[in-house]
């Protein structure tokens, strides 16, 4: 199960900020609720494309000892299952849906190398997704006018900040930015039949 490191900075210092396993260590288990403290239990390396970074960094895994299934810690400045950072999701999708951009202008101005169709996956995901954050995201902003639930959701996200709804949506709800990968909906875990074999 992957979880949020309640982390703002930049890659750098979440890499210097990793040596010490007690930093953000979860208690209790968010699966079993057990007390007992988790074991720190290495790490998992992952890519990683933002604004000023394209390389891999670890997320820290620990390990509960009572359920033996693993909790990895990940930076709030990704999103699960993607490769690029939210910051670079985030410039793209502002540029292309609210600015009105070019996708060849967009991808651009989200990171310079990078492809356009990468960005029309990011839409199609996002517009698929937008009625659920709209609802999710009405705990914490008024839900503002606008011609459609993608231009309402993208208002709500501006308002409220994307970090910030990103850490509501994905700790508080369980809710993916761009929706969660088919096997991992509604909540990004996978199915209880695989559960025991995999943890997440
Ligand atoms: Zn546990």
């Amino acid at each position: 199960m992957q979880i949020l490191h309640p982390f703002a900075g930049s890659v750098q210092q979440y890499t210097e900020q990793l040596a010490n396993p007690d930093c953000n260590r979860s208690a209790p288990c968010p699966q079993c609720h057990t007390k007992h403290p988790l074991t720190a239990h290495g790490f998992y390396t992952r890519t990683l494309i933002d604004a000023a970074f394209d390389g891999i960094i670890r997320v820290r895994r620990y390990l509960c000892q009572a359920c033996q299934r693993t909790v990895s810690l990940l930076p709030e400045f990704v999103l699960p299952y993607l490769r690029s950072g939210l910051m670079v999701i985030t410039l793209f999708l502002i540029a292309r849906l609210l600015r009105g951009q070019t996708l060849h202008s967009a991808a651009r101005t989200a990171a310079p190398s990078m492809p356009y169709q990468r960005g029309q996956f990011w839409i199609r995901r996002f517009r698929a997704q937008a009625e659920t954050l709209c609802a999710a995201l009405a705990a914490l902003t008024i839900p503002a006018p606008a011609p459609d639930f993608v231009h309402r959701a993208l208002a709500m996200l501006e308002s409220t900040g994307w970090i910030a709804a990103h850490r509501f949506l994905f700790a508080g709800v369980r809710c993916h930015l761009l929706g969660w990968p088919r096997g991992l909906a509604p909540d990004g875990r996978r199915t209880a039949f695989s559960t025991a074999t995999a943890p997440a």
